[in-house]
Order: structure tokens, then sequence, then C-alpha cells
């Protein structure tokens, strides 16, 4: 047992579920943007790990780019109040974006940045999310790529922080309540 396993109340995605997941994704958009320019937009930071492992996935030239966001609020829960606090800067006339985010909750963070894109007039925009938990959306928003759909808890590693830590954990793991109730 390491050391970053003490966080973890129970594993939902070990390592190679999620390579499965990662692949069967690359798959699938190598397959959708054949021909296209198409360009990845990762969403900070908890969605580097994703997108490190994504864009190895897709066999297509890709550009990409990555911007930083902040949500106001307790470190469990979100505010639905977005800051921009890093952004691109290419112009998107000529692009197709697909956004690299790592979970979807609320929808409030995504719906943001999408609009914020889109009226950018690229050719189109796109959302892939490493994890998505539905049954917390607040917004009219579906991501069109999806790693794969958990229940609502949170959850840490693969990319997902918990006050800053266990990014690095490499598995995705049900967050044990002793750590933030304490
Ligand atoms: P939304 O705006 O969809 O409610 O939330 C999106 C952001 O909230 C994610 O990008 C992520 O930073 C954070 N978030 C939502 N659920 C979780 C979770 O279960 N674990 C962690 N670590 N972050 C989460």
């Amino acid at each position: 047992m390491n050391d970053l396993s003490r966080y973890c109340e129970r594993v939902l995605l070990n390592k190679q579920e999620i390579a499965d997941m990662v692949k069967r994704l690359g798959a699938q958009i190598t397959k959708d943007y054949e021909g296209k320019k198409l360009f990845l937009i990762c969403v900070l930071k908890g969605g580097f790990v994703f997108m490190s492992d994504l864009v190895r996935a897709i066999d297509l030239p890709v550009d990409m780019d990555f911007i930083a966001v902040s949500s106001y609020g307790s470190s469990t829960k979100t505010s639905g109040v977005v800051r921009l606090l890093k952004d691109i800067d290419k112009p998107l006339n000529d692009k197709h974006v697909l956004i690299v985010e790592d979970i979807m909750d609320s929808g409030l963070t995504l719906k943001y940045i999408k609009a914020m894109f889109e009226n950018r007039s690229p050719l189109s925009v796109k959302v892939c999310t490493a994890f998505d938990k539905p049954e917390r959306r607040r917004v009219d928003i579906t991501p069109d790529y999806v790693g794969a759909v958990i229940p609502d808890e949170y959850v840490v590693g693969y990319g997902l922080d918990y006050d800053g830590i266990l990014r690095n954990l490499p598995e995705l793991c049900v967050l044990k309540r002793s750590v933030y109730e304490d």
C-alpha cells in the first residue's frame, strides 16, 4: 500500500480501466476529426494528466494549448463563478476546438468556457471530459465525449485534487471523508 492510498476511500477506476477509457476516446476522436484542423484546449490544472494521455491516443497532427480557470468556493464544492487566469494566444477562426476537461459536475465551468470560445468564431466547439457526474448538473450542457460516468461523490487522482494535492494519484478514487471532515 503506497502512502497516497490512505486518502482513498475506494478506487472507482484503476490504471487499466483509465487506460482503456483513454484509448477508446482517442480512437473515436481520431475517426471524427480525420482531415480536420483539430485544436485541443486543456483546462488547467485538473485536465493536465488526461490531456497528456489523450493527445498520445489521437492519431492526428493536432495543435494544442492550455487555459487556466479558477472557480470560487470551498475546496469540495463549486460556486459557479469562473475566473479566467490564463488564456490561449491564437485566433480560432480556422479551427475545430475540442475542450479537454477533467470532470463535469454542475456544468457551470464548461458552460462558461464553451460560450467564451464560441464567441471567437471557430469552425466548431466540442467538449471532452474524462469524468462526468450527470446527476449534479445545474445547467444545460452535455459533453460530446465522456470517459466515464461516475456517481455523485468527491473524487481525487488522475489530475483531480483535494486542496492542491493528490493530482498525482494514478487511480481515480473517492476521497476519504475523514480527510475533509477533520
Ligand atoms: P462544475 O463547474 O462542472 O461544477 O465543476 C467543474 C470543476 O469542479 C472541475 O473542473 C473540478 O475542478 C471541480 N470538481 C467537480 N467535482 C469534483 C470532484 O469530484 N473532485 C475534484 N477534485 N474536483 C471536482
